[in-house]
């Protein structure tokens, strides 16, 4: 990573900073928000964090997480704090579409824009561009973004508690899109005093009854194998929602208890939230997700995490889907 002298200038000096993230946050971008805001308060700027959408109630007890605006729920808040911003930082997204109306909003007003982001491709943004999509995460990048500007001292256990979060959600608590790099900064993290089960404890072991109750559905009757393609599939219906009465976050993390089967290389969750079909697709090895996600679902993500959204029915979503196997099967059949 390779500082500017203006850009160094800029958070050296007290500045008025929105954070912005993505739609659906995950711990990644929950994550690498607060931690920047942490880190950038000690610098004096006046900092608030806005997200398009509610983040999982797990991550409620983050340290500065009751302050962070939701433009779906404080829309006229949100354009009043923006209007007023000098810089925006673009944490974990890559293109404005990915935050909604907000990137609506805020396209044209002026500002320097910082984006630090993990996703393949990402539009030209932004001012200052680290987009690194071989990072495990863009709390990884924030960590390198705050020791390569020279503050690593500033990396409290607060900070680091954040940073810790994100490298924990994205690598599957270090199973995948790891490298050397991930495990010094885990180290480094708690060195400095963070607190590594607690954080563990915060993202997995915080269900409800009523999250255990839809994964036995989901695995006992929304669950489909396809051998000849090593690809399984779960989905919920609109009534599913209704049923199990799932509100934000509550079916975060069922699609990856299919790669759990040995033979399976491509896991797909569809599912009919109340206003439109989300897919998640993940894949083992060199399957590409994130092409299929693109290619036809104008969506996006990683090569093997990606995700994008339907217009069509659940029905219709479900069948397009199936009906792109056979063109995939050859690579899904390789062993790479
Ligand atoms: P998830 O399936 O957990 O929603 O997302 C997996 C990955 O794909 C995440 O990194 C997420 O940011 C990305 N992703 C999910 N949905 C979309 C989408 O609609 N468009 C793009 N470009 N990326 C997405
Ligand atoms: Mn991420």
């Amino acid at each position: 990573m390779e500082f500017p002298a203006k850009l160094k200038q800029l958070v050296h000096h007290p500045q008025n900073v929105a954070i912005l993230s993505h739609r659906n946050p995950d711990g990644d971008a929950i994550g690498s928000s607060l931690a920047m805001r942490h880190y950038l308060e000690q610098h004096g700027h006046t900092v608030h964090v806005l997200f398009p959408s509610e983040y999982p109630e797990e991550f409620e007890v983050m340290p500065g997480a009751e302050d962070i605006l939701i433009w779906d729920i404080h829309t006229e808040e949100c354009k009043h704090v923006l209007a007023r911003k000098n810089v925006f930082f673009y944490l974990d997204f890559n293109a404005l579409n990915r935050i909604d109306k907000m990137g609506d909003y805020i396209r044209d007003l002026p500002g320097v824009r910082i984006l630090l982001d993990h996703h393949l491709y990402p539009d030209p943004i932004a001012d200052y561009t680290y987009s690194e999509p071989e990072s495990s995460s863009t709390c990884e990048l924030v960590y390198r973004f705050i020791t390569g500007i020279g503050d690593g001292q500033k990396i409290n256990p607060t900070v680091g508690k954040c940073i810790f979060t994100g490298l924990v959600t994205d690598t599957g608590s270090f199973r995948h899109a790891t490298n050397p790099r991930v495990y010094r900064i885990a180290a480094d993290l708690v060195e400095r005093g963070v607190d590594d089960s607690a954080v563990q404890d915060m993202i997995f072991n915080s269900q409800k009854e009523k999250n255990l109750r839809l994964l036995g559905h989901c695995l006992s009757n929304r669950f489909e194998y396809y051998p000849e393609y090593r690809t399984a599939l779960i989905w919920l219906s609109k009534k599913d929602y209704e049923e199990f009465n799932i509100q934000r976050g509550d079916a975060e993390g069922i699609v990856n208890y299919l790669l759990t089967m040995k033979d399976v290389r491509l896991g797909a969750f569809i599912h009919n939230q109340p206003t439109v079909v989300k897919l998640s697709l993940r894949s083992k090895g060199d399957f590409d997700v994130q092409d299929i996600c693109k290619k036809h679902f104008n969506g996006g993500g990683h090569k093997n995490a990606a995700g994008a959204y339907s217009h069509d029915s659940l029905k219709a979503t479900i069948q397009k889907f199936k009906d792109l196997l056979p063109q995939y099967k050859e690579a899904l059949l390789k062993n790479n």
